[in-house]
This record gives C-alpha cells, sequence and structure tokens, in this order.
C-alpha cells in the first residue's frame, strides 16, 4: 500500500506527508531530500554537471543511502549523515538543476522504488504518480499559491531566526516550478489519476485530515 505525493516547491508536501504517514503508521519517504544530497555533492566538488561525462564520473563517486532513525528519514551521502544540511536554498537550486539530468534520475530510482516494495510508504516528490509510483494506490497533487507558499517559507526562515527576502525567495520558487514542469524528463505534473489539493487556505491539521480520510476511504 503506498501514497504518492507530488507538487511544487513548497506545497507543504514533507510537513504534510510525515504527519500523515504517523497518523497511518506508513514510512515517510522524501525523495527531494535524495535529489539534495546528489547536489551538495555536486556543489562540493564543483562539478560542471552540463559537461555529461564529468557529472557521470561524479555520480560514480556517489553513493547515497537512506536510514530511519527515531523514524527519522536520514540521507547518508557517501557514509556522511548529510540530512541537515540538505535544505539550504543554494542546495535546493541546484537540486532542481541537476535533477533534470536523466543520470541522476537513474541513480535514484530504484532505491526510491525499492523503499516502496519493501514498506507501506508516502513518498513525497515530483514524479512519484507520474514515474516512481506508478501503481500507488493513492495519489495526492498537492499545490498552493505562489504568494502563499513563499510567504509559508518566509515564516519558517523567519522563525529560524534568518532575515528571509521574500521577494527573492518567491523568485525563487518560481523559478524552480519553471525547471521542474518544464523539463523533458520526468516534468512535475498531476497524474491522471490523482486528486488535486489546493492547501492555500487550508491549515496544516486540515490537510492532514483530508489526506487520512481519503485514505480510510480507500481502505
Ligand atoms: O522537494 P524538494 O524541494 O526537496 O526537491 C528539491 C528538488 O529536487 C526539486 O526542485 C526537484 O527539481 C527535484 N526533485 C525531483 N523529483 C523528485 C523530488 C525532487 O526532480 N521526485
Amino acid at each position: 500500500m503506498n501514497i504518492a505525493i507530488d507538487g511544487p516547491a513548497g506545497a507543504g508536501k514533507s510537513t504534510i506527508a510525515k504527519l500523515a504517514a504517523k497518523e497511518l503508521g506508513f514510512l515517510y519517504v522524501d525523495t527531494g531530500a535524495m535529489y539534495r544530497a546528489i547536489a551538495l555533492y555536486l556543489l562540493r566538488k564543483k562539478t560542471p554537471i552540463d559537461d555529461e561525462k564529468a557529472l557521470k564520473e561524479a555520480l560514480e563517486h556517489i553513493a547515497i543511502s537512506i536510514k530511519y532513525e527515531d523514524k527519522q528519514q536520514n540521507v547518508y551521502l557517501n557514509g556522511e549523515d548529510v540530512t541537515g544540511s540538505l535544505r539550504e536554498e543554494a542546495v535546493g537550486n541546484m537540486a532542481s538543476v541537476s535533477s533534470a539530468k536523466q543520470p541522476v534520475r537513474d541513480k535514484l530510482l530504484s532505491l526510491q522504488r525499492s523503499l516502496a516494495e519493501d514498506n507501506s510508504v508516502i513518498m513525497d516528490g515530483r514524479d512519484i504518480g507520474t514515474n516512481v509510483l506508478p501503481n500507488a494506490e493513492l495519489k495526492i497533487y498537492l499545490t498552493a499559491s505562489a504568494d502563499v507558499r513563499a510567504k509559508r517559507r518566509y515564516d519558517e526562515l523567519l522563525s529560524n531566526g534568518e532575515k528571509p527576502d521574500f521577494e527573492k525567495i518567491k523568485a525563487d520558487i518560481i523559478k524552480r516550478d519553471e525547471q521542474d514542469m518544464n523539463r523533458k524528463i520526468a516534468p512535475l505534473r498531476q497524474a491522471e489519476d490523482a486528486v488535486y489539493l489546493d492547501t492555500s487556505s487550508l491549515s496544516i491539521p486540515e490537510v492532514v485530515k483530508q489526506i487520512v480520510e481519503w485514505e480510510k476511504e480507500r481502505a
């Protein structure tokens, strides 16, 4: 039994999926974190990612593994727990660029599928319902307006003690949507059999409740 959640940056997928997974007793799998871990390596090594040979060579030196510690997904890059370094804007922006490359996607597909074969998962990302788990029993396309998504990210950074720039955050979000939706390989789009959920005017508990209800109706 698997649930696929796709949607644009900042739609609240990970927050929602984590809570719904807890309530349903599923494993939460954050595929964005896997793309971010590869992006972190490429940033650290300053890999010229448009150079196919250099990219493929870099990928040969990357081993991504996932461990669940205290029910929390931790991402290991060549044995190093990099979970705490993945949320930075630079890493997300690089992930959006590098994830458009076929060798990067090939590297992660089997890891993602095997997690869903071995467990009941709620997996979130961009191509889960369309590509990674086309047979997922429940598919959700979670979205919100760009303004709302930028405001949520802004508030999150503010509460972390940072001094965010709202316009810059919004511009980054729009650029990332553009890249993720318009790429040739595994673009972000709603699967035909996915339910559409706009969370612009919903609270987190309301969204979680809706998903848990859908799952219970289905089961
Ligand atoms: O969801 P998150 O913001 O962590 O994802 C970072 C980037 O990784 C996205 O902008 C997207 O380009 C890429 N990604 C992807 N496919 C997924 C998950 C994430 O291409 N399944």
